[in-house]
């Protein structure tokens, strides 16, 4: 059989050693050399150009369904329990824990929640809200029910390595939010990073309200493509009395983007980290839907305002 094997960045490293395994078992087998940014990221258009009759995607799990022939590779991690111990002095004063991670070390929750239960706490795993598999899993765009909870633990707790995972779940809480990190034998407190955050969205909003041309951003890749969304934004911009167009492409390039100097703001509707992880990378504001609609709210709000003004003859001073 002729396959198209697909690795994530920190995998690509192992690609020719399982190439060559599937091999010897008799299969003519090609390695993607793009980047993949998760299962939403599949490389079908590849397999499809190269005749491969399977693609073998290594490091996450399925995330919806697609119509070719997928088979997912996950990559589970045996990540050293050592901090747990040491994390429960940071978590003294909390009972009731909602206890998260992501896919590579879900095979490990058991152990971890056992570990809480036996030390006095009660634990609560999310439960997947989109994209995510299994209890206590998150995705960098599925926090699970983080929000719903958020009311009655006393706190959260990630349990793996990197912000990129728990920061969706981070700005959806109020509680307090700490990650242990087996990598770094850290345990840390993350919630100020939500304010900054907050800041941040408000400043691309406030930002905005000049703005007259906005572009719409859809990428290709087969779990971030939303045409039907864009399509929405658009003619929500335009009864502003704005001007909008989308823009197509499979990874968004920014320094593309950042030549198409007519845009005044654009709006992300991929994968939804983007607008929250990648700002700085453009010049001009880059907005989630919701930060759209209210930068949208507050210019109709303004209008209607002057509107206002000008029947009843108040002039600007
Ligand atoms: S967070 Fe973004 S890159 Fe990661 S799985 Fe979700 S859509 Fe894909």
């Amino acid at each position: 059989m002729r396959i198209l094997l697909q690795f994530p960045e920190g995998l690509k490293q192992e690609a020719l050693r399982h190439a060559k395994k599937l091999e010897a078992e008799g299969n003519e087998v090609i390695i993607s050399a793009s980047p993949t940014f998760g299962a939403c990221d599949l490389a079908i258009d590849e397999a499809k150009k190269v005749g491969a009759e399977k693609l073998v995607h290594f490091g996450h799990a399925e995330f919806h369904h697609v119509d070719f022939n997928v088979e997912y590779v996950p990559y589970l991690i045996d990540a050293s329990l050592d901090m747990l111990p040491e994390s429960l002095k940071a978590l003294d004063a909390f009972r009731r824990i909602c206890l998260m991670t992501t896919i590579q070390h879900v095979h490990q929750l058991d152990s971890i929640k056992k570990f809480y239960e036996e030390s006095g706490k009660e634990i609560v795993l999310n439960r997947p809200n989109g994209f995510a598999k299994a209890n206590g899993q998150i995705l960098g765009c599925d926090d699970g029910n983080v929000m719903l909870l958020d009311r009655n633990v006393d706190a959260f707790v990630y349990f793996g390595g990197g912000i990129f995972h728990p920061l969706g779940a981070l700005l959806q809480t109020t509680k307090p939010f700490f990650i242990v990190d087996p990598f770094r034998n850290a345990v840390e407190n993350i919630d100020s990073m939500r304010d900054r955050y907050r800041k941040r969205s408000r400043g691309k909003v406030l930002a905005s309200l000049k703005a007259r041309n906005f572009g719409i951003l859809v990428s290709t890749k087969n779990g971030q493509y939303n045409m039907n969304l864009a399509g929405i934004l658009k003619k929500r911009i335009e009864g502003a009395g704005l001007t909008a167009a989308i823009l197509v492409s499979n990874t968004l390039d920014f320094d593309s983007i950042n030549n198409m100097l007519e845009f005044d703001a654009f709006v992300n509707t991929a994968c939804p980290r983007i607008a929250i992880d990648d700002t700085e990378r453009l010049r001009k504001p880059l907005l989630s839907a919701n930060e759209l609609m209210e930068v949208l709210k507050l210019v109709e709000e303004s209008e209607s305002k002057e509107s206002g003004n000008r029947a009843l003859g108040i002039r600007k001073p």
